[in-house]
């Protein structure tokens, strides 16, 4: 599979979405998700256009960054261990995983500015997905302003693994208004701007509900069976 290929058909997709939606396709963010392939495919998605780059552990996340460096915009999705935050801060430009206090605390200690971080949330309220109750946001949101190294540049979830749209576009809309929500609020220390969610699967019905980022692998570059 062409990577310029993937690239250019998600991108007709992405059009297509925003069409539907009112939106303008500039607004949206593909992350270019490279956990399932080596380094040289990931270079190859960076040869065809993909600006954003995200990895969801450390190992494949620090070998990838090694090389690849500047040349993309790094995003850790992944669970992330406080231990390890150390190794990410400075080269991960955007977290995705955030969802405890202590997490935030150790990255407010190691960070040497403010870092942008999101808001990860169980939207769904599957026991087997990361991030905290849609009911907490707001008041984690709030407390994070005492550490004075954390914005948090907005939220992200993962969508159960369904084909059922209805449930994946109710899943999406409660992110979004979580995110009107915390944009209410008006904290100078959560401008809370972008919106992480949609992965190969969904992400038109990501867009099509106010995603701002989305998160693609397989579509884009395979994974290593069909690479
Ligand atoms: C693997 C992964 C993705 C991409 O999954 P695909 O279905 O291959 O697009 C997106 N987000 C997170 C957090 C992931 O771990």
């Amino acid at each position: 599979m062409d990577v310029a290929a993937n690239l250019e058909e998600i991108r007709q997709q992405i059009r297509q979405a925003c069409a539907n939606s009112n939106r303008n396709p500039e607004d949206i963010t593909i992350i270019g998700v490279t956990k399932y392939v080596t380094t040289e495919r990931a270079k190859e998605a960076i040869e065809a256009g993909v600006t954003n780059l995200g990895e969801n552990r450390m190992e494949g996340f620090l070998e990838k960054y090694e090389y690849i460096q500047d040349d993309a915009v790094w995003h850790f999705i992944g669970t992330l261990q406080s231990r390890k935050v150390k190794d990410v801060i400075g080269k991960a430009d955007v977290i995705h995983s955030l969802d405890r206090k202590s997490l935030a605390k150790e990255i407010n200690k190691r960070a040497a500015g403010p870092a942008d971080c999101l808001v990860q949330v169980n939207v769904s309220g599957e026991d087997s997905k990361h991030g905290i109750d849609a009911k907490e946001v707001i008041s984690f949101v709030r407390e994070l302003k005492r550490y004075e190294n954390i914005r948090v540049a907005g939220l992200m979830t993962m969508a159960p693994h369904t084909d059922d749209e209805d449930q994946l576009r109710t899943v999406f809309r409660k992110l979004a208004s979580l995110r009107e929500a915390v944009q209410a609020e008006q904290l100078p220390h959560a401008p809370c701007q972008y919106l992480s969610m949609g992965m190969s699967n969904d992400y038109q019905i990501a867009i099509e509900e106010g995603a701002t980022h989305v998160r693609i692998g397989s579509a884009l570059v395979g994974s290593r069976e069909t690479e």
